[in-house]
């Protein structure tokens, strides 16, 4: 997907503050950093590797990806902003190498601080300490930088994004009788299947990788079903955790189920609308950047210098923020609407009193 106004207005509609563009010469590595919003802190965000069939799909994805990151640190009370990175990968399956990694951490060191990059889709944990042999604003490995793999927290996340959405929906906040539609059993999804069946749950899952299928199968009891009907199972929570942008309007009759709560990132194509349609047809929608906080919460809160401790508060308060929002939602448009709410009302609040955690 692609806008066609010029970048200029992209960054102007969507409020951002920088958009950057790289080229190493020695390594033909092609990247783009965003960042939308330094109002709250320096800006964390994941170095996402894809190839983009144009410039204006990539610039499309980290604007989004970045704006994103400002509003899921806003709500979850950090002292961060928001920001993100694309590497354009010349081939789909261009093999990672770890010149292409230090080219990337030299590039995220020209900002500073400013941006601190992590894991996205692509970039895994050697990855990031490649990155971080040439700069310190990195997190995620395990080596030369700290933090590890996020997402055991980002299902822990989403797990508490769910029991309060079941609790919101007048289910109780009890996983047993409950079933679950995964799409998407990858590193969260995993993660979320071993949570939800040890709560009691019934999870039923799709992944185009039948080994990823396979093992949830056989290690959490999952039923696998075809990923073509993953998203009209009927169930009480359909949980996307694959990819975007795979909710729009005109599918939210088709869909079997009471509560929509995933990991994926943009799981709507249009918020601003598709949540407004989840609302009018009943199906209780607890916003993506706010249930899937967990990794972030996570690496920023070390960053920030958060003892193990705290780290597991601020993970545990994502029920009491998405019960919070579900029920804003209830007299604002959408949930989505009232979590953009308070999110911006934190990001102004910054502006005028002038905090920045940085
Ligand atoms: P992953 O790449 O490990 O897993 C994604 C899985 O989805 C893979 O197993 C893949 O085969 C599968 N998939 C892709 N297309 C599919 C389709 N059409 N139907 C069914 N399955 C499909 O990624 P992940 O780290 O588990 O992240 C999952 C989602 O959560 C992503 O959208 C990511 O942006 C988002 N997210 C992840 C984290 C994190 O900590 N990893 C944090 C926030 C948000």
């Amino acid at each position: 997907m692609q806008e066609t106004d010029s970048i200029f207005e992209q960054i102007v509609d969507r409020g951002h503050e920088q958009l950057c563009f790289h080229h190493d010469p020695e390594t033909g590595l092609k990247a783009i950093i965003a960042i939308h919003s330094t109002a709250l802190g320096n800006a964390l965000g994941g170095t996402r590797r894809w190839y983009y069939e144009s410039e204006a799909d990539a610039v499309y994805d980290v604007l989004r990806l970045s704006k994103g990151m400002t509003y899921k640190a806003a709500v979850s009370g950090l002292p961060m902003g928001g920001a993100k990175s694309v590497i354009m990968l010349p081939h789909r399956e261009q093999p990672r190498t770890e010149a292409e990694a230090r080219a990337m951490g030299r590039f995220v060191d020209t900002f500073n601080g400013a941006y601190i990059a992590a894991e996205d889709v692509g970039v895994d944990i050697e990855f990031i300490d490649w990155m971080a042999s040439e700069t310190n604003h990195v997190m995620g490995g395990e080596t030369v930088s700290r933090g590890g793999d996020p997402s055991p927290w980002t299902a822990m996340g989403t797990f508490h994004g769910m029991r309060a959405s079941l609790l919101h929906a007048g289910k109780g906040d009890d996983f047993s009788g409950i079933t679950v539609a995964m799409q998407g059993v990858g590193h969260v999804g995993q993660n979320l299947c071993r949570l939800l069946t040890e709560a009691g749950a019934k999870v039923i899952v799709a992944d185009i990788n039948k080994k990823s299928v396979d093992h949830v199968v056989e290690t959490y009891g999952c039923t696998a079903v075809h990923d073509a009907d993953i998203l009209t199972q009927e169930c009480d929570i359909l949980a996307p955790c694959a990819l975007g942008n795979v909710i729009d309007g005109s599918m939210v009759q088709s869909l079997r189920c009471q509560i929509l709560c995933g990991a994926s990132n943009n799981i709507l194509g249009d918020p601003e609308e598709d949540a407004v349609a989840l609302k009018t047809a009943g199906i209780v929608y607890a916003p993506d950047f706010v249930v899937n906080a967990g990794g972030l919460i996570h690496l920023a809160g070390m960053h920030l210098g958060m003892i193990d401790a705290t780290l597991q508060t601020k993970n545990d308060e994502i029920f009491e923020t998405s019960l919070q929002i579900l029920q804003r939602g209830e007299a604002a448009s959408s949930t989505y609407a009232a979590a953009v709410e308070i999110a911006e009302q934190r990001i102004s609040g910054a502006k005028e009193t002038g905090i920045h955690a940085g």
